[in-house]
C-alpha cells in the first residue's frame, strides 16, 4: 500500500474543503471494506484519505411520515439489519444488507459505501432502485438529491464531483399495501458476491423489478414489470412470461463467478423467487 495522509474532519464543511482542494488525489474512507482492498491491491493510490466517520450528520438513521427514511452514510449494514423501523417499513433493505459479506464485515460496511463503490453486484443497490431512493449529496454549494439511477453511471463510476460528499440515502415513504424482497444467487451461502440478484417490490399492485450482476450497472426490469402489472393471479405458471422477459432484458458477461449462459438461466428462477417472496410480504 502506498503512503498517504489520513485526515478525519469533524464537519461536512471541513470534509468538503479537503475534498475540493485535493480533487482526484483524495478518497473518502467509510467502512473501508472496498476502499482498503483497492488500495492494498494498488488499484488506487490516493494521497489523502478522508475518514468521514466523525461527521454527525452522517450518523443519522431516521424516519418521518413526510420524508420517509434517511440512512446516514456511515450507518453500518448491521445497524440496518437490526433497525426496527427498517424491519417494519422497508424490510427488503434489511434483507439485502444481511446478504453483504459476514457479520464482522457488516459491522464496518455501509450502504452508502456499497452504492458509491458502484459494483454491478452490490447487494443493496437493486433494492434501492425499486424503492426509488435518492442520494443526498453535500458540497459548499448546498445539498442536492440525486435519483439513484442517475447517480450510478457505470462500473465504479458515480456522479460525484470533487468537493462533494454523500451525506446518506433518502428513501420516500411508502403508502398503501406493499411487499418487497431481494433474492441473491451466489456460489456459496456466505461471503460471496452475487452471481445474479433480483429485487422485486410491489406497491398497491404496481411492480418494480431490478436486476443485479447481469449488466455493467443495476438494470430496471421494465418489461417484466409491465407483465406483472397486468396479472390478476401470480403463481408458478402465470409468472413464466415475466421470467422470459427478464432473459431479454439483461446483458450478462462471463467471469470468475459464472458464465453468461448460466446467468441467463438463473435470472428466470431468481425473478420467480424474488416475486413470490415479495408477495409473501405483501400487506
Ligand atoms: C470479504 C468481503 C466480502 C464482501 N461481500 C460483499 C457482499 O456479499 N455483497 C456486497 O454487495 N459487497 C460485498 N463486499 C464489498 C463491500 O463490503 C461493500 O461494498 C460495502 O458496502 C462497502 O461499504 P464501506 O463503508 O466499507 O465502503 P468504503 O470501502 O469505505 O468505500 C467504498 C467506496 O465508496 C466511497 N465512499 C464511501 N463513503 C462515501 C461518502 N460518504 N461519500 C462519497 N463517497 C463515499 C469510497 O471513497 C469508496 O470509493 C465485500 C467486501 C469484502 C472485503
Amino acid at each position: 500500500m502506498n503512503k498517504f495522509q489520513y485526515v478525519k474532519p469533524a464537519t461536512l464543511n471541513e470534509a468538503a474543503d479537503i475534498l475540493y482542494q485535493n480533487g482526484d488525489e483524495a478518497s473518502i474512507l467509510n467502512g473501508g471494506t472496498d476502499l482498503l482492498v483497492r488500495m492494498r491491491d494498488k488499484m488506487i493510490k490516493p494521497k489523502v484519505v478522508v475518514d468521514v466517520k466523525a461527521i454527525p450528520e452522517l450518523k443519522e438513521l431516521k424516519y418521518t411520515e413526510e420524508e420517509g427514511l434517511f440512512i446516514g452514510a456511515v450507518v453500518t449494514m448491521n445497524e440496518i439489519v437490526c433497525s426496527d423501523i427498517i424491519l417494519e417499513k422497508y424490510k427488503i433493505l434489511a434483507e439485502a444488507a444481511h446478504e453483504v459479506g459476514s457479520y464482522q464485515l457488516r459491522n464496518r460496511a455501509t450502504m452508502t459505501g456499497n452504492v458509491c463503490n458502484a459494483s454491478p453486484s452490490g447487494d443493496t443497490i437493486a433494492p434501492l432502485y425499486v424503492l426509488s431512493a435518492n442520494i443526498k449529496i453535500f458540497s459548499k454549494e448546498g445539498i442536492k438529491l440525486v435519483p439513484i439511477d442517475d447517480f450510478i453511471l457505470g462500473v465504479r463510476k458515480i456522479a460525484l464531483k470533487p468537493g462533494e460528499i454523500v451525506v446518506g440515502i433518502q428513501i420516500p415513504p411508502i403508502k398503501g399495501k406493499n411487499g418487497g424482497s431481494y433474492y441473491k444467487h451466489s456460489r456459496r451461502k456466505d461471503v460471496d458476491l452475487a452471481t445474479v440478484g433480483v429485487a422485486a417490490f410491489c406497491n398497491e399492485g404496481r411492480w418494480k423489478i431490478a436486476y443485479a450482476a447481469v449488466a455493467p450497472t443495476i438494470l430496471r426490469g421494465y418489461k417484466a414489470e409491465e407483465i406483472l402489472n397486468k396479472l390478476d393471479v401470480i403463481d408458478d405458471t402465470t409468472l413464466i412470461p415475466a421470467m422470459d422477459a427478464a432473459v431479454e432484458e439483461i446483458s450478462p458477461i462471463s467471469d470468475v463467478r459464472a458464465s453468461k449462459e448460466y446467468r441467463f438461466d438463473m435470472i428466470r428462477i431468481s425473478l420467480k423467487r424474488a416475486v413470490l417472496a415479495a408477495l409473501e410480504q405483501y400487506a
